[in-house]
């Protein structure tokens, strides 16, 4: 079976073709009516049939097949191609009700997600997002890394308590969502070497924003014997590698965004890197202020971490991502390694995305000294039962080791420049909705 994008193109003019989708438009004149079929992939054919031929109760997404001689009319929509019908074959007539229209409410259209997502500029989306994933997996594979598959369901927090998902576990015990997985693949570079997984995160994030999901798509990945330099570097390889091939495989879907990716095309090593401190020097000297504690309002000072609006300002000039390194220890979690050569300060680096869109990767190196890490779990009320198992690693034959994670939304978000993140996702989960 062919698809509309098939029949674009002369080698089938003056053919006997069928095409199967939705009617996607439908305009009845009085000799002839005009079905404009939406296809399994999104791609759209105009076809036209004797009004008295068609069946007056056929509707908007109604599935069909079309059957006809494929002519080249330059008055057909998208190309120019035309199916004079010769037979409409109907699977299913469509409610003529169908809820989405041209100009509903943002909230209508995601309690309507699973029709939403029929929209053209949606399916673009999917289609990209689908490219990340595969680019984002053939870079690992062709550069030899192990794909590792971690639990959901865990007893640890890795990125602090306050976004935890808690879970009933059997006879009274509890569990939680995982947030990373990393601790796991920590565990696996001391059996498979660098390691990385994919994987949804949950985190009851409590303040809406356009950048935070409560259930992500999490890329992450971990590997021995390997300093902050090597980590960033696969960092700069693995993200230049998805954005230079997404923008090939799917630049109809980038045009059909009114996406520009002429910037995107900047995306290539090395990435500027850019030091925490002078990260903050820049921000002062644009008098950038943060509210503290107390709900004050007061300049940005050193040992503030960045939010997304420090962020905007940092990376808003830029054309490629840069790197923050050397975040202070003391606004990281317990994992992270502190830099011998700065102290208070860890090997650390976030990855902004270019144009103000902010973070899209945190990683660096591992603590490996388990009295650090205990002192540091204790500091943030958790429950040292729970890491024992963390806790062995250091104390069986450790070695430097490192990784980062990288958010494919917060990816995709800055590839489409999307600026709500639930639209880089198929079915958005956030504080206010879990359906559909
Ligand atoms: P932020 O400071 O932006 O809230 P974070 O520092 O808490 O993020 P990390 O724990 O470093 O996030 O997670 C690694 C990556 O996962 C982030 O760089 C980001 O790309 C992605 N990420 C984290 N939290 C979310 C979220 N709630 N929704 C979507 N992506 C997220
Ligand atoms: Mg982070």
């Amino acid at each position: 079976m062919l698809r509309a994008n098939d029949l674009k193109s002369t080698d089938h003019i003056g053919e006997k073709v069928t095409v199967r989708g939705w009617v996607y438009r439908l305009r009845k004149q009085k000799e002839n009516t005009f079905v404009i079929v939406r296809d399994e992939r999104g791609g759209i054919i105009q076809s036209v049939f004797p009004t008295n031929n068609i069946s007056p109760n056929l509707t908007i997404e109604s599935s069909v097949e079309v059957t006809g001689i494929l002519n080249k009319d330059a008055r057909a929509p998208e190309g120019g191609y035309e199916i004079r019908g010769t037979n409409l074959r109907v699977f299913n007539i469509s409610d003529a009700n169908y809820p989405i229209g041209e100009f509903q409410s943002v909230d209508l259209l995601l309690d309507n997600r699973h029709l939403t997502l029929r929209a053209r500029k949606m399916i673009a989306v999917a289609k990209i997002r689908a490219s990340v994933l595969k680019f984002a997996r053939n870079w690992f594979i062709t550069n030899d890394w192990m794909e590792i598959t971690a639990p959901i369901i865990v007893k640890g927090a890795v990125e602090g308590g306050s976004t935890l998902f808690k879970v009933k576990y059997f006879n009274n015990d509890y569990a939680y969502l995982s947030q990373s997985a990393q601790l796991y693949l920590e565990a696996m570079v001391f059996s498979l070497g660098p390691v990385w997984s994919l994987t949804p995160s949950f985190r009851a994030e409590t303040s809406r924003t356009v950048r935070h999901l409560s259930e992500f798509t999490h890329l992450e990945a971990e590997a021995p014997w390997v300093d902050l330099e090597d980590i960033l570097k696969v960092q700069e390889q693995l993200v230049s590698y998805i954005v230079e091939n997404v923008i090939i495989e799917r630049q109809d879907d980038f045009a059909l965004l009114k996406s520009d990716i002429s910037v995107l095309k900047n995306t290539r090593p090395p990435f500027e890197r850019i030091s925490y401190e002078k990260a903050i020097d820049f921000l002062r000297s644009k008098d950038f202020t943060v509210v503290d504690g107390n709900g004050v309002n007061r300049k940005i000072e050193l040992g503030d971490d960045l939010n997304i609006d420090s962020e905007r300002e940092l990376s808003k000039k830029h054309s490629r991502p840069l790197f923050v390194v050397g975040y202070p220890i003391a606004i990281k979690p317990f994992y992270v390694k502190e830099d011998p050569q700065n102290e208070g300060y860890g090997l650390t680096a976030d990855m902004l995305a270019p144009n103000g869109f902010g973070e899209i990767t945190s990683g660096g190196m591992r603590e490996d000294n388990n009295l650090s890490i205990t002192k540091k779990m204790e500091k943030e009320g958790l429950d040292i039962k729970s890491y024992q198992w963390y806790l062995d690693l250091r104390k069986y034959g450790s070695v430097p080791h490192g990784g980062f994670g990288l958010g494919i939304e917060r990816l995709m978000r800055w590839i489409t420049k999307i600026e709500d993140i639930k639209d880089t996702i198929l079915f958005p989960r956030t504080m206010s909705r879990v359906s559909p």
